[in-house]
């Protein structure tokens, strides 16, 4: 008899970690980008070299890039949003991969077929 719940030890624990973080963790499927301006006034550090450094959450929707600037008490904050998404997009990969592994269906492959 098989037992259902008889996961590889590696997909059980991508499984568990990646609920964990869908139930409690905030994520946003984005990246950070930092960038350096001038601002244009003459008598500005910036003017010397100094620029102005801010960060932009860079996120694309359906085929359109959106850059929101974010403000510098929130940076942490949003960080962790972006590397709770990476992991969780990696953790989902992984036990993709594992399922895949499971797919073992005999004359299932698909083989490219040559040109006859
Ligand atoms: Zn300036």
């Amino acid at each position: 008899m098989k037992h259902r719940s008889h996961l590889p030890e590696q997909e059980r624990a991508a499984r568990s970690k990646l609920s964990q973080l869908l139930r409690d963790k905030p994520f946003v499927a984005g990246s950070l980008v930092k960038m350096a301006r001038t601002c244009g006034k003459p008598n500005c550090k910036c003017a010397k070299g100094d620029k102005h450094v801010s960060w932009y959450l860079a996120i694309r929707h359906k085929s359109t890039r959106k850059m929101i600037c974010i403000p510098r008490a929130r940076q942490q904050e949003v960080m962790e949003w972006v590397n709770t998404y990476r992991e969780v997009t990696s953790l989902i990969a992984a036990v993709s991969q594992q399922c895949l592994e499971r797919l073992d269906i005999p004359g299932g492959k698909k083989e490219r077929r040559g040109d006859s």
